[in-house]
């Protein structure tokens, strides 16, 4: 029996509730799974169990991708038409905005962030995103190829057929949609693993896919653990591509899975240990802004996050005075509240993490400027923290924490801070701040990283590729770029005269 979530907001952002069912989606329809199996759902808040969904095995995959791929063979896929595909990508995001406010409750609930980010920022950028794919429905045209008078070629992208998208806790509706966004806008049909940690927007979500008329099988959901429906996805011979977004680790995973067995397409989204320069320069009182954004946007967690940022020494100290002010102004709190900037960690597992990382950067010999603790009695919630008197070789500096922790670095010159800049494994993003066109640009032109942000970061746009350099990843989300992943090119030649 597919059991329901129901929760009463009474807020005072939000006010309604919220009731839908919590099995698995599959074929159009809430079912149970073959093992009866659930997860409990926790409000990162407080820390209490608010719900159970139910969670799926790799017999429940088999079960969805064979039904994707009856959709895609039957009634999706080459059957339906680009405008057609179109129509139902802008009636969903359509129906997303008629639901916007219960969708945003949803994801402060789960995730724990300040509604106001999650209505302005998350649901309206899902609703952007959904919009900006539906018009490349019908114009991800192929080319036609001269070759002679004798021959005519041409390419047509095609759909790849079932693919499996795998995404994170941190922006859960962002990150579906934008991955279904470009997948069914190329005619593909999806099965998608939402993170066990943050289950509940996903399930809203089905019944907006059947209320927008899409075909039964054409979108499948499936909650699980990765160690079993996303190690069973990236194994199954039935999925001809993988999305996923998450850590490193994982994407490492589904890359051997996928070469282990039937070498499917594979593109990650992963880490970042993002590099953000202020130069002397620079507009101060937008650096310190832009800076606070850059880091504590969503808790810092956030795969671009500004987590290392480079002051020049010309400014350094204006800088961390004015910045240290900011991040102590930043309002902590019940993510319901107008005023609130920050809510909890989303899980106990993300909060001892963080403290783990806070704890080795003190072993470690750096300062906590600010910050380094818990805030308050309940719930996963971290004072934003500053870390100064960092070097290159600590773990702060090193890895990805994901909380709102920033180590300030101060540098003099630009060759030394383009070499520490690039000194990491990954590449995913980076911010300038400086008023000099042709430094930002020099600056810009020599940092390893998928995104330079100028004068700004974290902001990224529906239509501007997004994706990593080095171990963040392989491929590009967004844009006209999202749509590579998503279609097959086939060439076709048709022989006009050439005779053997
Ligand atoms: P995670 O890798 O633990 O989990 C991500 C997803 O992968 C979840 O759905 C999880 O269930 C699944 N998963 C776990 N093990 C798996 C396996 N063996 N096989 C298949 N699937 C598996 O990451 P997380 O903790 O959920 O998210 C945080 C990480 O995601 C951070 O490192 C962050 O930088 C990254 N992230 C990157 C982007 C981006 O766009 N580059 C966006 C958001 C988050």
């Amino acid at each position: 029996m597919v059991g329901t979530f129901s929760y009463k907001f009474d807020t005072p952002t939000f006010k309604g509730t919220s009731t839908f069912p919590t099995g698995l989606f599959i074929n159009g329809k809430f079912v149970d799974p073959v093992e009866d199996a659930t997860i409990d759902v926790i409000n990162p808040t407080n820390a209490k169990v608010i719900g159970k969904v139910a969670i799926g095995s790799s017999r429940d995959v088999d079960i969805a991708v064979k039904v994707a791929q009856d959709a895609f063979d039957k009634s999706w896929g080459l059957n339906v038409a680009g405008s057609e595909r179109g129509k139902l990508l802008w009636k969903l995001a359509d129906l997303m905005e008629q639901n916007a406010d219960e969708l945003a409750a949803l994801e402060a609930l789960d995730v724990g962030k300040a509604y106001s980010v999650a209505r302005n920022f998350d649901i309206n950028g899902c609703i952007a995103t959904l919009r900006y794919y539906a018009g490349w429905s019908d114009k991800d045209h192929g080319q036609t190829i001269e070759t002679d008078e004798n021959k005519l070629a041409y390419t047509r992208h095609e759909p790849i057929g079932v693919v499996g998208q795998i995404i994170p806790w941190n922006l859960p509706l962002v990150m579906m949609c934008w991955k279904i966004g470009p997948a069914l806008a190329t005619g593909n049909t999806i099965v998608l693993k939402p993170s066990e940690v943050t289950p509940l927007s996903a399930l809203r979500m089905c019944s907006l896919v059947n209320e927008a008329g899409y075909p039964a099988g054409v979108v499948n959901i499936i909650n699980g653990l990765g160690s079993t429906v996303g190690q069973a996805m990236s194994e199954h011979m039935g999925i001809e591509k993988i999305a996923f977004t998450g850590s490193t680790v994982t994407g490492r995973k589904i890359m051997e899975a996928a070469a282990r067995t039937n070498l499917k397409n594979v593109t990650l989204e992963l880490g970042g240990k993002s590099p953000n320069i202020i130069f002397d320069d620079a507009e101060i009182e937008q650096a310190v802004k832009w800076a606070a954004h850059g880091i504590y946007f969503n808790h810092g967690q956030a795969c671009a996050a500004g987590s290392r940022i480079f002051v020049q020494a010309g400014i350094y100290d204006e800088f961390m005075k004015r910045f240290t002010a900011h991040s102590q102004a930043l309002t902590l709190g019940d993510p319901f509240e107008p005023t609130t900037y920050q809510g909890p960690q989303v899980s106990q597992t993300q909060f001892d993490r963080i403290m783990n990382y806070i704890d080795s950067g003190k072993k470690d010999g750096a300062k906590v400027h600010i910050g380094g603790g818990r805030h308050g009695s309940e719930g996963y919630f971290i004072q934003p923290t500053i870390f100064t008197n960092c070097r290159p070789e600590m773990k702060i500096v090193k890895e990805e924490i994901f909380g709102p922790v920033a180590v300030v670095i101060k540098f003099t010159d630009e060759e030394d801070v383009v070499r520490q800049a690039n000194d990491t494994a990954y590449g995913l993003a980076s911010a300038i701040f400086t008023q000099n066109i042709n430094l930002a640009l020099r600056v810009a032109h020599k940092i390893q990283a998928g995104t330079v942000w100028i004068n700004c970061t974290n902001f990224p746009e529906v239509n501007v590729p997004f994706g990593g350099y080095k171990q963040s990843g392989i491929g590009r989300e967004l844009g006209e770029y999202a749509l590579r992943n998503y279609t097959a090119v086939k060439a076709v030649h048709v022989n006009l005269g050439h005779k053997m």
